[in-house]
C-alpha cells in the first residue's frame, strides 16, 4: 500500500487540464506572463518587480532559488484555478493555482504554485503583484535521454541479467543511453542470444505452448534495454565493451530505435507543457528489455515492481502476454504473490456518472463525480483508469480545488496529485470532466466461437447496432482494482435511442441533465444502484420494453428476496415477441437461483435482448445482456464448450446466474474468475437438471468432461483469462475456467455431500457479497463447512495441469462385486459413480471416493449382475482405461 503510493508519487503527476482562459486584457494574465519570461531566461533580478512591497525579502530569496535556475531553456506557466482572495475587493484579489514546467538542458520539473495577487482597487492592467507565493509541490526526476555518439563500444559476450532472464550479445555493438542521473539504458547490435527460463511450473508450461520448449533460447539481432542507472554495474558486464569508432550507420539505426522503443517505457505525455517526450528513471529494480528476436519477433521482458505480478514476458507483435508472475521473493503457495495482498490505495464508495453518448458517432461525453476513502496509511497520489481515448477536461475536487493529474503513456491510467498527503480513512470527492470516442466492447468471452470464419451473405438482415460499455471499456473513472460501489448513472442518449444499465431504472423527468452536457436535447435516463456493484455499465440501442413484473425469489419472510426483484426485459424492435416469450425462462431462473442461495443479490434485473450473428451474453450487476442471432443461421458453433443444443434456455441461465456469482461475489484476480464462470455454468446446469431432467444434466456433464480433459494440458483453471491466449484460441478458456471450473463444483460436491456443499456455497455467499473473492476463501469455507481438508483437492484441480489417469478393474461373484483402481499419477481426489447392472434391468449407482492412489470398492450385488460400469454419468474428469 505504502509502496504503491510511493512508486506513483515518484512517477507522477502533473498537468493534463485545459489550459485556463487567456485573456489578453486580463491582468492577472499579464502577470503570469511576465512571471514565465524571468524564469525561463532566468532573471532573478526582475523578480521584485512582480512582487508587493511587502512581500518578504527572505521568502523572496526562497522562491527564487526554488524556481530559478542557470540552466532553464524553456518555462511554461500554466493557471490551473483562479479564487477570490479573502480580504480583497472583487475583481481586485486571487488566489491562483499555477504550474510551472521547466525544462533545463536534460532535465525537467513541474512545479505546483499558490500565487496571491492582488492589484490596487480598480488598478491598471500592469498594476498585479504577486503578495504571497507557495510552492504546494513538485515532481521532480524528468528527464530527457540522449543516445552518447562517442560511446560506441564493440563487445564480445556482453552479458545484461534480470530474473530468470539472460541476454547476451556474443558479439556486436552497444551504445549507451544516458540521462542526467547516469547511464540508463543500452542499444545492442549483433549476434546474441537471449535466454528466459521462468521459475513456476505453469509458467514455464504457458512458454512451452508459446515456443516449444520451458526455456526459451532466442537469437536476436537487437535489443532496447531500460534500467535504474544504479544497477547498471551490477545488471551489465562492462568488462565486455571495447570503445570503438562510431559507425554512423548504426549511430544512425540506434537513434531510430530509441525514437521508437523509448517512449514505450517509463515515459510521460505532458500534452500541452512540451511536446517532446519526458523520461522518468526505472525505479530500483525495475527493468525491462525489447528484443528483436529472428523467429519470434519482438519479445519484451519486464520486471516492474508496481505490479504484483512483477516479471512479464510479452509478445509485442501479437500482443500477447506470454508469461506473468511474481518474483521468487514474492512467490508463496501455488506460485501466487504474497505479501501486501491488498494493494489498493482507496476505495471508491460511491459514483455519480453523468454520461452523453452519440452511438453513431462513438462519441461520449461525461462527467463522473466519484467519493473516495484512502485506504492503509495515506497518499499522496492516486490511479484512475480511464480508456486513453477519452481526454480529461479537469480533475477537481470539492475539498482540494483543481487538481493536477497526467497520464502515463498508453496505459488507460492517469494519475491524480493532490496537494498533500491524505491520511487513510480520508474521504475525498474528485469530479473528473472527460470526453472522447468510444467502440462497444465485445462479449467475445461470453460468446461462442465458428470453426469458419463469417462468409458475406448478400441476403443477410443487416442486425441493429448496440453499442456496449462494459467492465473492458474504461468509459468512467474508476479503481484500477476492482472494489465495490453504488452508484447513479444519468445518460443521455440521441432521439431514437434506448439505454440499458447498471442499477434500477428511475423515470427520466425526475432529474434535468446538466447543460454542461452539450447533447441535452436527448433522452436521459436514470439508473440508481442502491447495492453495491462491481463495475457499471450501459448498453445503447434502439430498445422496446416487452415486459415488467416481480419476481419473488424466495429469501426469509419480509427480506427484499421475498418482496421481490423488479424484472424488466427491453429488445430491438425484432426481437419483441422473443423477449416476450422469454420472460417465463426468466421468473423461474431467478426463482431457482433464489431458492438455492436464501436470497437475491439484486433490487432488480433488466435483460436486454439484442442482435448479433452469435449467440452468447454479457451480464454486469443488475443487468444482462444477449445476444440474440437473427436469420437462420449461416455459422456453425456447435463445436464450442459452450454449445448445449438440448438446453436452449443456456445462456439465460449462465448470464443470470452471474448476478450471484461474478457480481454479488466478485473475483479477486484472473487467477479467481472460474469462481464467476464456473459457478454461473454450473448453476445453468443445475437449472437444466430442474427443469430438464437428468438426461440434460447428464449431457452437460459430458460435454464439460470431454472438454476439461480435451484442453486440460494447456494450463490450471487458476490461470483465468490467460488460458488460450497465446494462440488467441478463447474456447480453452471457455473449455477450462467455465466447464472445468463447474465440473470441479460437482465433484466437490459429490465428495463433501449435500449439505456441507450448499450449506458452503450460502457461506460463502454470504461472507463474501458485494467483496471479491479467491479460491482460498472458498477453500476455507468448504473445509469449515465439511470438517476436512480440501487443500490437495484445490491444488490438482485448480492451480494444476491435467487430469487423473485412473486404470480400474471389477471382478463379480455372485457374492460380491469389487471394484479396483489404481490412479496413474499424482493422486487426485475423485469421486466415481460406479454403476451395477443387472440382467432385470435395474441399476444401481454408487460414489466412490477415489482418493488415494489404489482404491478398492466392494458391494453384495442384490441380483444377477449383467454389467459394472463406470462413470456412466460423466461426473469425473478423468481418464479411465481397464486394468
Ligand atoms: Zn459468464
Amino acid at each position: 500500500m505504502a509502496r504503491l503510493a510511493a512508486v506513483l508519487a515518484f512517477v507522477l503527476a502533473g498537468p493534463g487540464l485545459a489550459p485556463a482562459q487567456t485573456d489578453p486584457q486580463d491582468g492577472v494574465t499579464l502577470l503570469l506572463s511576465q512571471f514565465d519570461a524571468l524564469v525561463e531566461t532566468g532573471n532573478q533580478a526582475g523578480l521584485p518587480a512582480l512582487l508587493s512591497a511587502d512581500f518578504p525579502s527572505a521568502d523572496v530569496e526562497a522562491l527564487a532559488a526554488d524556481l530559478f535556475a542557470p540552466d532553464t531553456r524553456r518555462a511554461v506557466v500554466t493557471e490551473r484555478d483562479r479564487a477570490p482572495l479573502n480580504g480583497a475587493l472583487p475583481g481586485d484579489g486571487y488566489r491562483v493555482i499555477a504550474e510551472l514546467f521547466t525544462e533545463a538542458t536534460q532535465r525537467a520539473r513541474i512545479v505546483t504554485l499558490a500565487l496571491d495577487l492582488r492589484r490596487p482597487n480598480g488598478g491598471a492592467l500592469d498594476s498585479w503583484r504577486i503578495i504571497a507565493a507557495v510552492v504546494t509541490g513538485s515532481i521532480e526526476g524528468l528527464y530527457r535521454l540522449r543516445l552518447n555518439a562517442s560511446t560506441q563500444s564493440t563487445v564480445r559476450n556482453l552479458t545484461i541479467s534480470a530474473e530468470d532472464l539472460s541476454i547476451t550479445l556474443v558479439e556486436g555493438s552497444v551504445f549507451q543511453i544516458e540521462s542526467d542521473a547516469g547511464i540508463t539504458g543500452l542499444i545492442l547490435f549483433g549476434r546474441g542470444l537471449m535466454r528466459f527460463s521462468p521459475g513456476p511450473d505453469t509458467e514455464r508450461g504457458q512458454l512451452r505452448i508459446f515456443s516449444g520448449a520451458e526455456t526459451l533460447d532466442a537469437p536476436f539481432t537487437s535489443a532496447f534495454v531500460r534500467l535504474n542507472p544504479l544497477e547498471y554495474e551490477e545488471r551489465v558486464s562492462t568488462a565486455s565493451l571495447t570503445p570503438a569508432p562510431v559507425n554512423p550507420r548504426e549511430l544512425r539505426r540506434a537513434h531510430e530505435l530509441l525514437a521508437r522503443s523509448g517512449p514505450q517505457f517509463y515515459s510521460l505525455d505532458l500534452r500541452e507543457l512540451s511536446s517532446e517526450i519526458w523520461y522518468f528513471l526505472p525505479p530500483s529494480g525495475d527493468f525491462v528489455a525489447e528484443v528483436q528476436t529472428r523467429r519470434h519477433g519482438v519479445l519484451t521482458y519486464s520486471r516492474s515492481g508496481r505490479l504484483t505480478e512483477d516479471i512479464t514476458f510479452y509478445d509485442s507483435n501479437r500482443s500477447r502476454t506470454i508469461t506473468a508472475y511474481p518474483s521468487a521473493a514474492r512467490r508463496g503457495p501455488h506460485d501466487l504473490f504474497v505479501g501486501d495482498d491488498d494493494i489498493r490505495d482507496y476505495d471508491v464508495i460511491d459514483y455519480d456518472i453523468e454520461a452523453s453518448i452519440a452511438p453513431e458517432r462513438g462519441f461520449l461525453e461525461g462527467q463522473v463525480r466519484m467519493r473516495l476513502r484512502v485506504r492503509g496509511e495515506g497518499v499522496s497520489a492516486i490511479t484512475l483508469r480511464l480508456a486513453d481515448d477519452l481526454a480529461v477536461r479537469s480533475v477537481a475536487s470539492p475539498e482540494y480545488g483543481r487538481l493536477l493529474h497526467v497520464r502515463i503513456h498508453e496505459q488507460n491510467n492517469i494519475v491524480v496529485n493532490f496537494p498533500l498527503m491524505l491520511p487513510g480513512d480520508t474521504e475525498v470527492n474528485l469530479v473528473v470532466a472527460y470526453a472522447g470516442s468510444v467502440s462497444g466492447q465485445d462479449i467475445e468471452d461470453e460468446g461462442l466461437q465458428v470453426d469458419d470464419p463469417a462468409r458475406e451473405d448478400p441476403f443477410a438482415i443487416p442486425l441493429e447496432p448496440n453499442l456496449l460499455l462494459s467492465s473492458r471499456s474504461f468509459w468512467y473513472p474508476q479503481n484500477p482494482f476492482p472494489d465495490y460501489a453504488t452508484g447513479t448513472l444519468r445518460i443521455v442518449v440521441p432521439e431514437g435511442y434506448g439505454c440499458v444499465a447498471s442499477g434500477q431504472p428511475r423515470s427520466g423527468d425526475e432529474v434535468s441533465i446538466r447543460d454542461l452536457l452539450r447533447l441535452a436535447d436527448g433522452r436521459s435516463f436514470v439508473f440508481t444502484a442502491g447495492d453495491p456493484l462491481r463495475y457499471f455499465a450501459v448498453v445503447v440501442s434502439r430498445f422496446v420494453r416487452v415486459a415488467e413484473t416481480t419476481v419473488a425469489v424466495g429469501g426469509a419472510e419480509g427480506d427484499r428476496a421475498a418482496a421481490g426483484v423488479r424484472v424488466a426485459i427491453d429488445t430491438n424492435p425484432r426481437q419483441q415477441s422473443r423477449g416476450r416469450n422469454m420472460l417465463p425462462d426468466v421468473k423461474s431462473i431467478l426463482r431457482f437461483y433464489g431458492g438455492i442461495m436464501g436470497d437475491a443479490p439484486y433490487e432488480s434485473m433488466t435483460v436486454a435482448l439484442v442482435e448479433h450473428e452469435l449467440p452468447g451474453g454479457h451480464s454486469p450487476g443488475y443487468l444482462a445482456v444477449l445476444n440474440n442471432p437473427v436469420s437462420a443461421p449461416r455459422l456453425s458453433w456447435r463445436n464450442d464448450p459452450a454449445a448445449f443444443s438440448a438446453f436452449p434456455e443456456f445462456f439465460i441461465a449462465h448470464e443470470l446466474a452471474h448476478q450471484w456469482w461474478g457480481h454479488a461475489v466478485g473475483w479477486r484476480t484472473y487467477h479467481d474468475q472460474w469462481l464467476s464462470e464456473g459457478f454461473a455454468q454450473y448453476f445453468a446446469a443445475l437449472y437444466a437438471q430442474n427443469t430438464r431432467g437428468e438426461r440434460t444434466f447428464i449431457n452437460m456433464l459430458r460435454q464439460f468432461r470431454r472438454w476439461a480433459i480435451a484442453e486440460s494440458p494447456q494450463g490450471p483453471v487458476a490461470l483465468g483469462s490467460r488460458l488460450g491466449h497465446i494462440r488467441g484460441e478463447p474456447r480453452v478458456f471457455r473449455a477450462l475456467v467455465y466447464n472445468k471450473g463447474a465440473a470441479v463444483l460437482h465433484m466437490l460436491r459429490r465428495l463433501i455431500g449435500e449439505e456441507a456443499f450448499f450449506g458452503g456455497l450460502r457461506r460463502f455467499y454470504t461472507e463474501q457479497k458485494y467483496r471479491s473473492a479467491s479460491t482460498e476463501d472458498l477453500r476455507a469455507v468448504f473445509e469449515q463447512e465439511s470438517g476436512r481438508p480440501l487443500d490437495r483437492f484445490f491444488e490438482r484441480w485448480i492451480y494444476s495441469t491435467g487430469v487423473p489417469r485412473l486404470r480400474y478393474s471389477s471382478a463379480v461373484t455372485p457374492d460380491a462385486v469389487t471394484v479396483r483402481f489404481e490412479q496413474m499419477g499424482e493422486p487426485f481426489d475423485v469421486p466415481v459413480t460406479v454403476s451395477v447392472v443387472y440382467s432385470d434391468g435395474r441399476v444401481q449407482d454408487t460414489v466412490v471416493a477415489v482418493t488415494d492412489p489404489r482404491v478398492e470398492w466392494k458391494m453384495r450385488p442384490v441380483g444377477t449382475v449383467k454389467q459394472v460400469q463406470i462413470n456412466r454419468d460423466y461426473a469425473a474428469v478423468a481418464i479411465f482405461e481397464r486394468f
